[in-house]
């Protein structure tokens, strides 16, 4: 039988509907591969192949019509080998248990990639953020976060921000946990999320972080390809935290926003976007959609857009095959996670195109959400410049550490950075062995 038109690739790059991907075995099929060239023992493998924990609540919210709406939230625990687990929250109408099983891991390999005693987790609810209000929303953060109770905790398990959660969220999870310790330990449990708002806790530098992280490996990249950013360009898929504050960054070392994109459409300007209006407007209006600089165009034409540097930012799966053979980049460096298919990557890397892979080039997030956790245990506040130091240091570190692995083991730089940080994991595993 011959495929309907959605069915297509033509119709897949055109409307971005997500083909049948599995993202947790795409992750694991990486987990073995990393495994092999990093000359693991099987059996460590195989315990990371599975996460330790997944958690499954459902909880009721009262709407704003009077009405009740059972929400089903997830927190998955992959591993606490290092530290606490360690990931973010998302609010997205695609949320699933098996993608966050494949989020959680790859936080697992973020936080050894950079070094940081934590461990991976991820959570989310399945609904789209922006079809509740302000008040809807905050009793669904409390009433999630309720509902996980002993599960999560500054030594247990921190979680953060990620797509369709912020700031206000961690400030509500945050409140919400403190008044279930009791009060004697309320000031002592602030580390329990961490992307707070500075008022209450968070750290300077935590909300550009990611965004500046994957700066840091662009620059590195450019530094040793002697490619000049002056006067280049970027198109960028996804315009919220990560991918706004990266067109903002890029835009001081004189890179041009020429396309963006989010889930209302794509807009080109080929003078170059304001990368701090446009991040002004989506804060105000949720989306690009009626930004009144640029031409609308179809996600298909974003993907043909010929610039320097493509930056998806915004979800995984979304270079297919189709997209990598349409992209005219030089770079594709990957601010979301996962945006990238195997058949993505091998078309992009066969075509000569770059990739700084998520896993390293999206780090900056957790780095500086542990910056925070540290200066809540010490009641400290750190300034800008040491966070923006140190979260420098450490970006360039992992970029140079992958990239020396990649060499060795001509492997691609995203089974580098993974066999890094089992690397890590490994040799913790060898020394305490396994219980009992
Ligand atoms: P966000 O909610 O602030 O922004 C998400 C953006 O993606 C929005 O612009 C949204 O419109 C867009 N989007 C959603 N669905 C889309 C679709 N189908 N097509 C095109 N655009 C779509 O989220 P964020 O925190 O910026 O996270 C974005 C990505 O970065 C996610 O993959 C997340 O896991 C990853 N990430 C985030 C952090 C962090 O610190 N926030 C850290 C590491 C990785």
């Amino acid at each position: 039988m011959s495929p309907t038109p959605e069915e297509t690739p033509a119709a897949s790059i055109a409307t971005g509907k997500p083909q049948k991907y599995e993202f947790f075995k795409v992750v694991q099929g990486y987990l073995e591969e990393a495994g092999k060239i990093a000359e693991i023992p099987e059996y460590i493998t195989t315990i990371l192949s599975q996460p330790k924990n997944e958690i499954i609540v459902n909880f009721p919210v009262k709407m704003d019509d009077g009405s009740i709406r059972l929400f089903k939230g997830y927190r998955i625990q992959h591993n606490n080998l290092l530290g606490p687990y360690k990931g973010g929250i998302r609010y997205h109408k695609s949320v699933s248990l098996d993608d966050l099983k494949a989020l959680a891991a790859m936080m697992t390999w973020k936080c050894a990639l950079m070094n940081l005693p934590l461990g991976g987790g991820k959570g989310g609810i399945k609904f789209d953020p922006n079809e509740v209000s302000r008040d809807e929303l905050q009793r669904i953060t409390r009433r999630f976060i309720h509902a996980l109770g002993s599960n999560i905790g500054p030594d247990a398990d921190v979680p953060a921000p990620d797509m369709g959660t912020d700031a206000r969220s961690m400030a509500w999870a945050m409140d919400t946990y403190m008044n279930t310790v009791g009060h004697v330990f309320k000031q002592a449990v602030k580390g329990v999320v961490t992307g707070k708002p500075v008022a209450s806790g968070g750290t300077l530098g935590r909300e550009k972080a990611t965004g500046q992280g994957v700066v840091h490996c662009i620059t590195e990249w450019a530094e040793e390809k002697s490619f000049d950013l002056g006067g280049s360009t970027l198109i960028v898929q996804g315009f919220g935290n990560v991918g706004s504050h990266l067109a903002v960054i890029l835009s001081r070392l004189g890179v041009s926003t020429i396309a963006v994109g989010d889930h209302t459409g794509y807009m080109y300007n080929p003078e170059g976007f304001n990368p701090h209006k446009l991040q002004e407007y989506v804060k105000k209006h949720r989306s690009i959609a009626g930004y009144p600089s640029g031409k609308s165009i179809t996600r298909e034409e974003f993907f043909r857009i010929k610039a320097d540097i493509f930056a998806p930012c915004a979800m995984e799966n979304q270079v297919g095959a189709d997209e990598a053979s349409a992209l005219q980049v030089r770079l594709v460096a990957e601010g979301a996670n996962g945006p990238c298919s195997p058949e993505g990557e091998k078309v992009l890397l066969d075509r000569g195109i770059d990739i700084l892979p998520d896993v390293l080039a999206n780090s900056g997030g957790v780095t500086v959400s542990y910056y925070e956790w540290v200066q809540n245990k010490r009641s400290e506040s750190w300034t800008l410049e040491e966070v923006d130091e140190r979260l420098e240091r450490a970006m360039k570190r992992a970029y140079r550490e992958v990239v020396e692995l990649a060499r060795q083991k001509k492997s691609s730089l995203r089974v580098a950075a993974y066999a890094v940080a089992l690397e890590r994991i490994a040799a913790v595993y060898a020394e305490r062995d396994i219980f009992p």
